[in-house]
Parts: C-alpha cells; structure tokens; sequence
C-alpha cells in the first residue's frame, strides 16, 4: 500500500520516525520540508492523486491538532471534535472529497504524537463530556498495521472520564486494538457501511463489506461501542433494496448501535472532474442532482426524504434504542424524517444540543 516514505527534518529525530520506518521495512527518503515534497516530488508524479496516495510523509505537526468539526453552512451540527494528526488515506474512494481539498498529496503524517496527547489532556481536564474523532481528513485506522496510531490515542483517550473517542474506518484492523473493558473513558469503532456493489465500485482499496461486518464483532468483544455510518447513501438501480439489506445484516451482528448516522451523498463542483477521470466505472454522477444552499449538490429533495423515511423505519423496527441522525442534512430533513421533536431525542440531545457544549460552532 505504502511504497515509499519520506521524513521531513524535524520528524527525523522522533523515534516513533524510526518505529515506522521499520515496520514498513523501507527505506526512508529523508526531505526538508512539506514544501520540499511538493516541488522536487509532488509536481514529477503523473498521477499525483493516486500516487500521493502511496507516499507516507512523516513530518512534524506545529500547529493545533484539535478542533471543532466544521460541519457545513445551514445544517444541523452533530458537534464533533477532530484531531487533525494524519491528512490524507491510502484507500482511493471515487467520491472522497479529500481528491479536491487536499494541497498536499502525500499521506501526510505527524509524529510528534506527544505535543497532541499535551494538548489533549487539557482539553479532557477541562470539558465534562468531549465526543470527537480522527476521521475528518483521513481513515482512522487505514494504516494501523504501519503506525499504530489508533491503539497509541484509543489507550490514551479511554483513561478520561466523559471522554467518547471514535476510530473511523472502511479497513479490518482491529486485532491490535486494546482492550477497553472497564475504562473510565468510552472507545466507539464506526465503519462507513455501504452495499457490497458501491463497495466493489467506489470505494478502491477498503476491506469487503463481510470483512468491516467481522471486524465490529471482534471489536465489541474488546469492549468497544460501534457506530455505522451509511454515509454516503448512493442511488444506483436497485440501492434501495440493498441498502435495506444492509441494515439487516448490520442488526444481525449488534443489537444496538452507539449510534447510526446517514447523510445522501452529496458533491462540491470542484469533485466531479476528479471522478469523471480517475473513476471511468463509477456510477457515482449517474443521479439527478440539485445544488443547494450551501453549494453542494445532492439527490432531489422528495427522492432523499422517502428513502430515508423507509431506511428510519427499518432500523427504528430493528432497533429502537440505536440513536439515528443526520451529518450534514438540514432541519426540515430532519423534521420530515424523523418528526418534529427528533432532536429533543434524550440520546441526541446532549450530542446537538447547542447549549449544551462548553464550546460552540461559530455558525
Ligand atoms: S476511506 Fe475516507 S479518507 Fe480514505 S479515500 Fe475513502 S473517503 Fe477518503
């Protein structure tokens, strides 16, 4: 997966650096900077997305890591906190928004892990309840096996009471994470769930549809939560059913879910040539769309609201305890799918309730 690594000055020293390096079993390619990559690497390759994907940069990390989730303009807000330590993912999804976000196409990984665990002992001192996460701008787990990043923070983070830390992956590797039975804090595994069809598709690279379905029940025998998401939900012939389907199989393994979120799926502009030329098979554009308010395009309104009206009914008849929301869908979804009241849900209250964080969203 990983074919060459390249390590920045500053990560040079950082013995985590070396553990890297050698578990790879590569031969590290030593840079000055980010900078560097982009203009003696970076601007050589032909296929800078898809290769970029196979270079792990190991560099140094000065900023902050923690931060609120963005979300996006005029939707509900879940008030989710990222840690932004690795940018970027070695799997290749046709409709992974990071193809037209990303200036940088390596993997680019921070090693100084101990500056982030600082900062994020104060924040666990000071917050009385912090749900937050890796996956923003990367796949939680994806390169596991080479770093060990998601064990080092999963047995960190489950030390603070009030503390919910969730690992968001499509891969399988979880034999190494720890176990987390009895501790203060609560360790959540979410895997992105799709119909083996999109996942044969869309999604290069990630573990099968029965893998990621193997690896939650033997995370939930360590004692973790698990979430899935069905996000994105994407129309193809047939996706009704088969999503439907797969909700099925998701409550044949885990009665009840820490949570379930959906989310249609949905594009920037800037997206669709990345598609149209690195995804010749996708069927991702095949969909009528409307842009919306916030500049993005989604499936027609009516179209979303009846299928995620069925999808809730058959998870609510499978598991009425499983809390269900939306990521980045508006209020009148919400209003229409899940009644008028969803969001006074005593389970997602404390979630997106915007009173009842100690730190809000400036939106
Ligand atoms: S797993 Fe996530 S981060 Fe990685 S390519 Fe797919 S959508 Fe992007």
């Amino acid at each position: 997966m990983i074919e060459k690594i390249f390590v920045t000055e500053a990560a040079a020293k950082y013995d985590y650096t070396k553990e890297i390096c050698d578990r790879a079993g590569l031969e590290p390619e030593f840079i000055r900077d980010d900078t560097a990559y982009r203009k003696e690497v970076e601007r050589f390759l032909s296929d800078p997305v898809g290769q970029g994907k196979r270079h792990l940069l190991l560099d140094v990390f000065k900023g902050e890591f923690f931060r609120k989730c963005p979300g996006t303009k005029g939707k509900v807000c879940c008030n989710y906190y990222v840690i932004d330590q690795t940018t970027n993912c070695p799997f290749d999804c046709s409709y992974c928004f990071l193809q037209s976000y990303l200036n940088l196409r390596a993997i680019r990984f921070a090693v100084n892990v101990g500056d982030l665990f600082r900062e994020l002992e104060a924040v666990f001192k000071k917050h009385r309840f912090v749900r937050l996460g890796t996956g923003e701008l990367a796949d939680s787990l994806a390169l596991e096996p080479l770093t060990g990043f998601g064990s080092k923070l999963m047995n960190f983070a489950v030390e603070f009471p009030g503390v919910v830390l969730e690992l968001k992956t499509k891969s399988a590797y979880v034999e190494n994470l720890p176990d987390v039975h009895g501790k203060p804090g609560r360790g959540v595994i979410g895997w992105t769930m799709e119909p083996s069809h999109v996942v044969a598709l869309e999604e290069r690279g990630t573990a099968t549809l029965d893998e990621r379905l193997e690896a939650s029940a033997i995370a939930a025998e360590k004692g973790y939560g698990i979430a899935f998401h069905l996000d994105p939900v994407v129309f193809f012939p047939g996706f009704e059913a088969a999503y439907l389907e797969l909700v099925e199989e998701m409550f044949s393994r885990h009665r009840t879910l820490d949570w379930m979120s959906l989310a249609g799926f949905r594009y920037e502009p800037s997206l669709k040539g990345y598609v149209e030329e690195r995804f010749p098979g996708s069927e991702l554009l095949d969909g009528e769309f409307l842009r919306c308010s916030d500049g993005k395009y989604r499936y027609l309104f009516p179209e979303r609201i009846r299928f995620f009206r069925r999808l809730v009914k058959k998870v609510k008849q499978l598991s009425p305890k499983t809390p269900v929301y939306f990521c980045m869908e508006d209020a009148r979804t919400w209003d229409l799918v899940m009644g008028e009241n969803a969001l006074a849900d005593p389970v997602l209250e404390p979630i997106f309730s915007r009173e009842g964080n100690d730190e809000k969203q400036g939106m």
